[in-house]
């Protein structure tokens, strides 16, 4: 049966898949991940490429997803993740394929990603000094990301934008910056305000600073005129009322939550299924599709997690509950 929708109880259609293809990252990044990483997950229990384009092409031929985003931990240390991105890809060379990725390891894998059927990319940069990086991601590895991010460009991998985690005190004077940067490279530049998902539980609601904020700071600099959206998402998203090239989003998930829009789902690592970054539950996969059953029966158990989806997260209420799992455990 094609295109049924995967509608939850609150009438929204989630069409938008987010696919964690590892738990592990080279990096380190303080608002996601302990200095020493983290316990991983067995090469057994991660989902294999098989698996995860099975579960893609349910998506997508029988829920009409459109979106596929692959993510981590970093996508990249999966060893020879272009070939899934090839295999998604087949399902559907219009599918909308992207990947997250902290940017380390483009100069090696943007062509064959490119060429294996990747549409966009987004790149994680928190900063544009090098001695800070060392602070923010516990990486020497900032010349490697700034050639990455041209590597993509020059492989062809555009539009490109860049993911600016924003923290109060350590990196929120740089926001003008990054904002002159998208208009000097034709970046769109996300500002993202720090979430409770870091493995070190070291998230205040002080050191988030309000998409409003950040925004008021670049429009004294550089005017925005909203961008006219044909897709929901996460941003809200701005170009330069002068016309200059790029644009900038801001993802305000603790000041302005948009979750009565949110048409995101996610896959983690190990094959489970959440609904809501924040969902204090998941429904596992793995060993449903290991044990054999028909994708009728996948599709079925499917239908009833989305149904549940919560209505949405409760950052700053008194009833929230932190998830057990970190942001690169979920795949952000
Ligand atoms: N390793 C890849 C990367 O960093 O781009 C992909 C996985 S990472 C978990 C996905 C995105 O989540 C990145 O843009 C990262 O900056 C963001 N992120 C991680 N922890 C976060 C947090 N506590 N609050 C907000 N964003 C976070
Ligand atoms: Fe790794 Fe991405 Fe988390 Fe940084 S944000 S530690 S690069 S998974």
């Amino acid at each position: 049966m094609r295109n049924r929708r995967l509608i939850d109880s609150f009438g929204r259609v989630a069409d938008d898949l987010r696919i964690s293809v590892t738990d592990r990252c080279n990096f380190r990044c303080i608002y996601c991940m302990p200095a020493e990483g983290l316990h991983w997950l067995k090469r057994d229990d991660i989902l294999r490429f098989e698996e995860i384009a099975r579960l893609a092409r349910l998506f997508v031929d029988r829920y009409g997803v459109r979106t596929i985003r692959l993510t981590g931990g970093e996508p990249l240390v999966r060893v020879k993740v272009e070939e899934l991105v090839g295999m998604i890809n087949s399902i559907d060379p219009t599918l909308d394929i992207t990947m997250t990725t902290n940017g380390v390891l483009l100069r090696q894998k943007a062509l064959a990603l490119k060429e294996a059927g990747l549409k966009r990319i987004n790149i994680s940069l928190d900063t544009l000094h090098m001695d800070r990086f060392e602070g923010l991601a516990r990486s020497d590895a900032y010349g490697r990301v700034m050639d990455g991010i041209q590597a993509a460009r020059e492989a062809g991998l555009w539009p490109i934008k860049l993911n600016m985690v924003v923290m109060k005190g350590r990196n929120d004077d740089e926001v003008v910056d990054f904002a002159r940067l998208a208009r000097d490279e034709g970046y769109e530049v996300r500002f993202i305000e720090f979430m409770p998902l870091d493995g070190d539980n070291i998230w205040t609601n002080e050191q988030v600073v309000p998409s409003l904020r950040i925004q008021e700071q670049i429009e004294d600099q550089f005017p925005l005129v909203p961008f006219a959206d044909t897709r929901p998402g996460p941003a809200t998203r701005f170009k330069f009322a002068d016309g200059a090239p790029g644009g900038v989003g801001f993802i305000s998930s603790v000041s302005q939550a948009f979750c009565t829009t949110c048409n995101r789902i996610r896959l983690t690592a190990e094959g489970g299924l959440r609904t809501c970054l924040f969902s204090l539950h998941e429904t596992p996969l793995r060993e449903l599709m290991r044990s054999g059953v028909s994708d009728d029966h996948l599709g079925g158990v499917i239908e009833a997690a989305i149904w549940r989806k919560e209505e949405g997260h409760l950052i700053n209420q008194p009833g929230f509950v932190k998830p057990g799992k970190s942001m690169s455990q979920i795949g952000g």
